[in-house]
């Protein structure tokens, strides 16, 4: 078991088309040694869709939904408690676009990355990205739940057509849009000096991988990423909401390497109960 230091940046940005925001995004970094331990650090960002209100509604509930619910989970399991949290929001958004006619049909992607001793935990439903950055090379960790990645798959468009392509929108996964959904989940180390780039496609369709790259690799604080990032995809048109996070790796400190004990050994082992809002 191991303890990491991160630091992080985030923005979001109405970009230069459309006239609001439907991107959200929610980081939680852990405000005590417990909490590190037992739940890690959070960061949820998540693009809506939905005509009118919908939208940003949807990014909202979803953003609210999971950071309360993975901080009250139950789960021992840092994976279960991200599945739960995820599975929630789905059911509250789609219960709430189900009841009331200005909210119809509205739904949203979500990427959920949890930070935890030297594992990246991902979880994610539709083409909102997640990008891991080591030794200078950057791989999208995710793959995007939509109809140009299906294309690309069956060697029917290059990625580079897919990134322009009219139809690069059309997603096949949301929250809200069914009272379940399977949510793709996957497990990475983490190594001091990686950078994990959570984004929204108002910054993949705007710039290239290579471009994003090299903004991260040049920036030594992760906001000073952030905001150059925006200000490139709006230079570069702005086609859409952005939303983008960032975060540093710092340290991956070992327990016991300063005379500290495993906090996991701490932990008790019954009656460990936190109040879970929901079931
Ligand atoms: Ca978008």
């Amino acid at each position: 078991m191991s303890r990491t230091i991160t630091k992080a940046g985030s923005r979001l940005d109405v970009g230069r088309l459309r006239d609001h925001n439907e991107d959200d995004l929610g980081c939680r970094q852990a405000s005590s040694d417990e909490e590190a331990q037992i739940f890690g650090e959070l960061f949820v960002l998540a693009d809506g869709m939905g005509g009118h209100l919908g939208g940003e509604v949807a990014s909202r509930l979803a953003i609210e939904t999971i950071l309360t619910t993975y901080y009250a989970s139950s789960q021992a399991d840092i994976a279960a408690g991200l599945a739960q949290a995820i599975l929630l929001a789905n059911r509250l958004i789609y219960t709430r676009s189900s009841g009331d006619r200005d909210l119809s049909g509205m739904g949203t992607t979500c990427v959920c990355s949890v930070v935890h001793g030297d594992k990246l935990y991902i979880a994610h439903v539709g083409d909102s990205r997640a990008y891991l950055l080591r030794d200078r090379s950057m791989e999208q960790i995710t793959e995007d739940h939509s109809w140009v990645e299906e294309q690309v798959r069956y060697g029917l468009l290059t990625p580079e057509e897919a990134r322009v392509h009219p139809m690069r929108n059309v997603i096949t996964r949301a929250l809200g849009n069914a009272p379940d959904v399977a949510v793709d989940q996957s497990i990475h180390p983490i190594l001091a000096g990686d950078i994990l780039l959570i984004c929204s496609d108002g910054l993949t369709t705007a710039l290239d991988d290579e471009a994003i790259k090299e903004v991260l690799i040049s920036r030594p604080q992760p906001q000073a990423a952030v905001d150059k990032l925006v200000e490139m995809a709006n230079d570069a048109g702005g086609p859409d909401n952005i939303g983008i996070i960032v975060v540093y790796v710092e340290k991956v400190v070992p327990y016991g390497s300063n005379g500290e004990s495993d906090p996991s050994e701490q932990r008790p082992k019954k009656g460990w109960t936190k109040f879970l809002p929901f079931s």
